[in-house]
């Protein structure tokens, strides 16, 4: 392997020491490379022969020259409770990079070991959360969406418990950034309004160069404003492609607006706009239809903990950006799915209503919205065949095919741009599933060619069509378990 094409830069060491804690990793045994991300590496400027070279620093046996493990510490509010104990209990920032392309790169072992913020935990992450993480964060990046990457994943034998007994694994996090909104409130919360500054001015100085210029009032105002824009697309992004987070808790939410922590994510089958895919949320606070308005939520977690260093006016002036940025990101990813390219005022109704439909009646998400590609191509039927209620349909279809009477793309053309927004293929639970079951038995090869099919949501691949099925019944409402 070789790294001589990469930067070493350490920056997150630069704040001050009460931000981390130096730990060495925990060794596992019996360390196997199971999935190696090469199109990645070579995106990072990373060179390497074998993936194998690689299994003893996904192992905690081996470190190369510059790395130099911390624990990052953050706080958050967890299902809207503040909690000051948190922070990196089981992940280690190895090092950052710079690769030939100038971005920046946080290397993250995840599941690397106990660390000063485990708390109760094992500093483990189990196989079948590690390949969650894995298959669902290349989902996104392949679905355009913004989201922290995966490396490579590291099987071991080491038992661990939860549920039931299973085995550890280590999946190599990579992001521009790994300071989550948490970070912000463990520096205002505990530190103090220098720490907060230091934070601040870190964030500005590695990722958002372009405020640097800025005088330092104008420069923190904007750069709030930019984060809660970020934060709103990002959520519109998912609300348009059915994606649940699951577990929307600051110290989860990126500072640059990335997808970050994929625990009990699901993609939504039949589409329900209350669907809760996390267990343990009793009271849906994350649902599918909360989505917008928690993204907001936290915002104004960071909006408080901006308070030491920015005047109220600024910080509530960036709050107000968040729905606008939501609603536009959405009104367009919503026009582009449906096919419609030159806006109108009736839109939004139109849009809300095919929510309203797709809701009652409880149709495939993901099937509708291809379908509706093919309309003219391949005809009416199979959308309409997703119906029980075909009347209901029906009587949408009508006011649909009038909206695109006031359309000027030839309908081929439409429908050909509709099927690069409408992926064929996402992350269903039930996929996930089934490779979680082979790879526990050794198998690595299902979840490579999963991974496959999902690097071209948008394209046909008449070989892995039944990829793109809807859940057997045993895959329905999968009960995916918070535990990881
Ligand atoms: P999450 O709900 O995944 O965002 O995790 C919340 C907090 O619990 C974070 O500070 C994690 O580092 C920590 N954590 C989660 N699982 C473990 C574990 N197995 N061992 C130690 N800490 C953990
Ligand atoms: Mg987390
Ligand atoms: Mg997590």
């Amino acid at each position: 392997m070789s790294t001589a094409e990469v930067r070493i830069e350490h920056r997150y060491l630069e704040l001050p020491d009460s931000f981390y804690t130096r730990v060495q990793p925990t060794p596992l045994t019996g360390a196997r490379m199971a999935v190696f991300n090469h199109e990645l590496a070579a995106e990072m400027g990373v060179h390497t022969r074998s993936a194998d070279d690689w299994t003893g620093i996904g192992a905690g046996t081996e470190l190369l020259e510059g790395m130099d493990p911390v624990a990052m510490k953050y706080t958050g509010h967890q299902f809207g409770v503040y909690n000051p104990e948190l922070g990196d209990g089981r992940g280690l920032l190895l090092w950052e990079t710079v690769g030939p392309d100038g971005r920046r790169w946080d290397w993250h072992l995840k599941g690397a070991g106990p660390t000063p913020y485990s708390r109760f935990g094992d500093g483990r992450a189990v196989l079948r959360s590690s390949i969650r993480e894995y298959l669902c964060s290349e989902a996104m990046h392949h679905l355009g969406i913004a989201t922290t990457r995966a490396l490579f994943l590291v099987s071991a034998r080491d038992p661990v418990r939860r549920e039931s007994i299973e085995t550890a694994a280590t999946l190599m996090r990579v992001a521009q950034s790994h300071i989550r909104f948490g970070h912000f409130e463990f520096a205002a919360h505990h530190e103090g309004p220098e720490a907060v500054r230091t934070l601040l001015e870190h964030v500005i100085a590695l990722h958002f160069p372009h405020l640097i210029p800025l005088p330092e009032h104008e420069r923190h105002r904007e750069w709030f404003r930019e984060v809660v824009s970020r934060t709103g697309r990002l959520i519109a992004d998912w609300q348009a492609v059915g994606f649940c987070h699951g577990v929307m808790n600051s110290d989860n939410m990126s500072i640059i607006g990335d997808t970050f922590d994929y625990g009990p994510y699901a993609f939504l089958d039949d589409f329900d706009a209350g669907y809760i895919c996390n267990h343990s949320d009793q009271g849906g606070r994350y649902a599918y239809n909360r989505q917008p308005h928690i993204g907001f939520v936290n915002c104004q977690y960071l909006a408080n903990a901006l308070l030491p260093i920015m005047d109220e006016d600024s910080v509530r002036q960036g709050l107000r950006d968040y729905e606008q940025a939501y609603n536009r990101r959405f009104l367009e990813n919503m026009r582009h799915k449906l096919g419609l390219a030159d806006a109108d005022d009736s839109d939004l109704g139109l849009i809300m209503d095919t929510f309203s439909l797709l809701h009652e009646q409880r149709v495939d998400y993901t099937l509708f919205f291809r379908g509706l590609s093919h309309l003219h191509s391949r005809g009416v039927a199979p959308v309409r065949d997703l119906f029980v209620d075909r009347s209901a349909f029906d009587e949408w279809l009508n006011r649909y095919q009038e909206r695109l009477t006031r359309e000027t793309r030839a309908h081929d053309e439409r429908e050909h741009a509709m099927r690069r927004v409408n992926p064929k293929y996402i992350l269903r639970n039930y996929l996930a599933q089934q490779v979680i079951v082979e790879a526990q038995s050794g198998d690595f090869g299902p979840m490579k060619t999963l991974l496959r099919v999902l690097s071209r949501p948008f394209d046909e691949q008449p070989e892995f069509e039944a990829y793109a099925a809807p859940p057997p019944d045993w895959g329905k409402h999968l009960n995916i378990s918070c535990s990881s």
